[in-house]
């Protein structure tokens, strides 16, 4: 039987998501497990939190990381936040959007979708004249929609999301990491993310942030959170010693993934350490190349300038183009791995990721180079 560790090989990873995991990030996984309630681990999960409140620019004390993917980080979100019967608004441009509203409206939310143009971002005008017309308990939107490469404009709606009284969800699974976050000065009242985007970690974890109103809307339920797992009442009690009735002490709640937070303990470093500004600066630059090459090779962007994710381009297919056939090549053959569209965008665009430890020149430089011979 052959160990199938010893088939993996080395992909450069120019999808969606994952991306390129940093040097930095696999030595401090490879690093021993020690036990949960360590005060060496208490004293990590600390510097964690810190730091995801200094890069999300928010001064949160509800901040930390979900044992999950992304998806977990919506979840606790709404579970923690929506009641039976809540008026909740999903401003909504692509499959996160979607999903959104589908978790929401299985807890029993009365969820509005408002749908907009697949690979146009959310028109604050429309949103306006919505939010004019009903009050809401809470409006979710995506900021960077990885299924369709678009940024939307979520300082302007958190403006309009606070003259109508509802909490500002805003997920930041791909944006996070690649371009600025600032979750206080955007009024954003819950917040989530993802490890595999522009952290440049593998899956695993999910940081999330709430703000004081968001804490006392979970403080003031009339109902339990239905969900144990994604309970921030419990999970504080193990994060911050909050809420356990155990006097400051850290309560187990659950078995954290140790390792992953030595990765996102080191990836937030690598971060902090390269600088924000020199950071954001690197994937706009890996962007224009990448838009350069392929506009000189005669390929067409899905999404206007400025509306277009740095860190996720979506890219037309050129007719007569096999796309399917197009992306083996590139695995098979170049070891490059990029996105396909998804939904009603499935067959018509490729979504190429520069997120992270993957937006540096020479990625982008060799993925233009195996498209040439392979388009
Ligand atoms: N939200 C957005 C914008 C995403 O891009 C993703 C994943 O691609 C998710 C949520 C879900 O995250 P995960 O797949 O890590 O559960």
């Amino acid at each position: 039987m052959p160990d199938l560790l010893n088939t993996l090989r080395a992909t450069l990873l120019m999808g969606p998501g994952p991306s390129m995991v940093a040097p930095a990030v696999y030595q401090a996984i490879a690093k021993p497990t020690i036990g949960h309630l360590d005060p060496v681990f208490i004293g990590l999960m600390d510097a964690v939190q810190d730091d995801l409140r200094s890069l999300l620019n928010t001064g949160n004390t509800l901040t930390l990381p979900i044992s999950g993917t992304g998806s977990a980080g919506m979840e606790t979100c709404f579970v923690n936040l929506i009641e039976q019967g809540d008026r909740v608004l999903i401003l909504s441009n692509g499959v996160f959007g979607t999903r959104m509203a589908e978790v929401a409206g299985r807890l029993g939310a009365e969820v509005d979708s408002m749908d907009f143009n697949w690979g146009r971002p959310v028109d604050t005008q429309q949103v306006a004249a919505r939010l004019g017309e009903k009050k809401y308990d809470l409006i979710g939107v995506v900021h960077a929609e990885t299924s369709t490469g678009v940024l939307n404009p979520v300082q302007q709606i958190g403006e309009l999301v606070r003259e109508n009284g509802a909490l500002y969800l805003v997920d930041s699974v791909t944006g996070f990491g690649g371009i600025p976050v600032e979750i206080d000065a955007w009024g954003v009242d819950a917040f989530y993310s993802g490890t595999q985007k522009c952290l440049s970690c593998p899956p695993g974890l999910s940081p999330v942030s709430f703000s004081p109103r968001a804490a006392e809307k979970l403080q003031n339920r009339k109902t339990k959170v239905p969900n144990w797992y994604l309970d921030l009442n419990l999970i504080c009690g193990y994060w911050t010693g909050e809420s356990s009735g155990s006097g400051g002490k850290r309560a187990y709640h659950h078995t954290a993934p140790i390792n992953m937070n030595y990765a996102l303990y080191a990836a937030l470093r690598e971060i902090i350490n390269e600088g924000t500004e020199a950071v954001f600066a690197r994937h706009l630059k890996a962007h224009q190349q990448l838009v350069d090459g392929l506009e000189d090779r005669g390929l067409a962007m899905l999404v206007t300038p400025c509306a277009r994710l740095p860190m996720l381009n979506a890219v037309k297919i050129p007719q007569g183009v096999d796309e399917a056939a197009v992306r083996t090549a590139l695995l098979s053959e170049h070891a490059i791995e990029i996105g396909a569209g998804l939904g009603p965008l499935a067959g018509k665009i490729w979504r190429i990721g520069l997120m992270g430890h993957t937006a540096r020149p020479e990625n982008v430089e060799r993925l233009l180079t195996a498209l040439d011979s392979v388009i």
